[in-house]
């Protein structure tokens, strides 16, 4: 099949969660299920999406680049999908081509049968095993880090299967949240610091694990629990058993961008609204940064619950400023140089009449090349804003994310090259002010961040990175296995 580009490019300058996973067990329609839990989770992963159900008898797969709507609602490809049990994944990857061998769940035809992978985030010492593993034989067939633990389970030697996998999930590092399906069972896994997230949910009697709860709900399925950071969960005919093949050794870091970000507002994450946690920020920021102004504006769609909370707290009218359009943006691929001059005007347009002569409190909810936000305070200021404050719902981002997130280089990262008051200047604004990451903290409901025992990954803001970085420091290529597209 002809890959396509698909990188959206008016939409760049942001974080972008890699990928999100779904899994099911024990129901008649788990195909289609499935492509709906794979619908609410497609803000993970918009390039690439892939089901592998299981029938009895025979594994069926369908993986294709583009959303999951260009495929999965299809009813020929559902009808295909046959049997009680599925897994599936919606992908990012960075520009260029995502080959269709790329594209997860991975399926391999083991010793002791068929062997259906979907994985979220990034395995940091990947290069170094892939080494190893081809030098002793194995071959692989895609780029992916997800591979390697394919080859580490076919290679393990004696032992179940689950043995074979909690003996490759020893030997690789870095944030994993899988999803597995074999002929007997579906399978979930949480690195041991649980630094993605995965949940278990029911419906009618039958099992689903999915990345966040926004695809329990999407098919009427009741929450159960978080899966525990180093959980391996098992589910088969006998129901649910949870391992905890890593003790309770390792401190939890999950990645505290999923709040202000990464999941959709609908989202309950390990407990904590996703939606009320933004508004938090957004109260906490107008308590840390008061800019002297009429309105609070939101940057849509992100920006939105941060600036409800600022608005609240600051006793400012909220206000839609700016006007988002939905429908542009994905139907580009590959535009012109005419349309792409136009950048960001093609996604969001001023609400002029209710900002000329008016002094804006913008709210976003991060800067990360700064290149977006450049030219949205140009649009409000052309539209007749009197002043433009830009207040942000996270701290800089000045580290780059290895644990599977896409972001930009190092020295990409405006706030990694310039400090506030350079960043205001460059991005035009009147002032400019981030929440604290202590703020951020409060906003968590914690007293604020304990230095010598982080609550969660925050690497992007601080730099503290919570799990070695061994590829990098053996000094591979700095570029996430993950999201490597294969070049002609
Ligand atoms: S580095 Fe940032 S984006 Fe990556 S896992 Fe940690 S908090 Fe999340």
């Amino acid at each position: 099949m002809t890959a396509m580009v698909t990188t959206d490019p008016f939409d760049g300058d942001k974080f972008r969660e890699e990928c999100g996973v779904f899994g099911l067990f024990g129901h008649p329609d788990a195909g289609a299920h499935t492509a709906l839990g794979l619908h609410a989770l497609q803000h993970r992963g918009q390039e690439a999406a892939g089901i592998v159900s299981f029938d009895g008898d025979h594994f069926h797969s369908h993986r294709s680049p583009g959303l999951v709507g260009d495929h999965f609602d299809n009813e020929d490809v559902i009808k295909r999908l046959t049997g009680t049990a599925a897994i599936g994944h919606v992908r990012y990857s960075t520009t260029g081509e995502t080959l269709l061998r790329n594209i997860q769940p991975l399926f391999a035809d083991l010793a002791g049968g068929g062997l259906a992978i979907a994985h979220n985030g990034n395995l940091t010492n990947a290069m170094g095993l892939r080494r190893d593993l081809e030098a002793n034989g194995s071959i692989f067939q895609s780029t992916t880090d997800t591979e390697v633990i394919v080859h580490l389970i076919a290679t393990g030697g004696r032992g179940t299967l689950i043995d074979r996998l909690i003996d490759a999930l020893f030997q690789v590092r870095g944030a994993y949240a899988l999803v597995l399906l074999t002929d007997q069972a579906l399978i979930g896994a949480r690195d041991p610091h649980g630094v993605r997230p995965l949940v278990l949910g029911q419906i009618d009697g039958a099992h689903i694990l999915a990345s966040e709860s926004c695809a329990l709900d999407i098919i009427g399925a009741d929450f159960v629990r978080d899966i525990e950071p180093g959980e391996v969960v098992v589910i088969d005919r006998d129901g649910v058993r949870g391992l905890k093949p890593f003790g309770a050794a390792a401190p939890k870091r999950f990645c505290i961008f999923e709040y202000i970000y990464f999941s959709r507002p609908d989202s309950v994450v390990e407990g904590i609204s996703v939606y009320e946690t933004r508004k938090r920020v957004g109260a906490e920021l107008a308590r840390e940064h008061a800019a002297p102004a009429d309105l609070v504006v939101p940057v849509p769609d992100s920006g939105v619950p941060a600036a409800i909370g600022y608005a609240e707290q600051a006793k400012l009218p909220f206000e839609l400023g700016i006007i988002r359009n939905h429908y542009v943006g994905r139907t580009f691929i590959e535009p012109s140089d005419s349309i792409r001059h136009l950048g960001v005007k093609l996604k969001h347009n001023a609400n002029r009449a209710t900002i000329v002569g008016r002094r804006v409190v913008l709210v976003d909810d991060s800067i990360v090349r700064g290149t977006t936000s450049t030219k949205i305070v140009e649009m409000v200021r052309q539209a007749g804003a009197a002043e433009v404050h830009m207040r942000v719902a996270s701290p800089p981002t000045s580290y780059s994310c290895f644990y599977g997130v896409d972001t930009p280089k190092r020295e990409a990262l405006l706030a990694s090259q310039m400090d506030v008051n350079e960043m205001a200047a460059h991005i035009g604004v009147d002032s400019l002010a981030f929440i604290s990451v202590d703020g951020m903290y409060r906003a968590m409901g914690e007293p604020g961040r304990d230095d010598a025992r982080p609550q969660y990954c925050d690497a992007c803001f601080t730099g503290d990175y919570p799990i070695e970085l061994t590829d990098q420091n053996d000094g591979d290529d700095p570029a996430q296995l993950s999201l490597l597209a294969e070049i002609h």
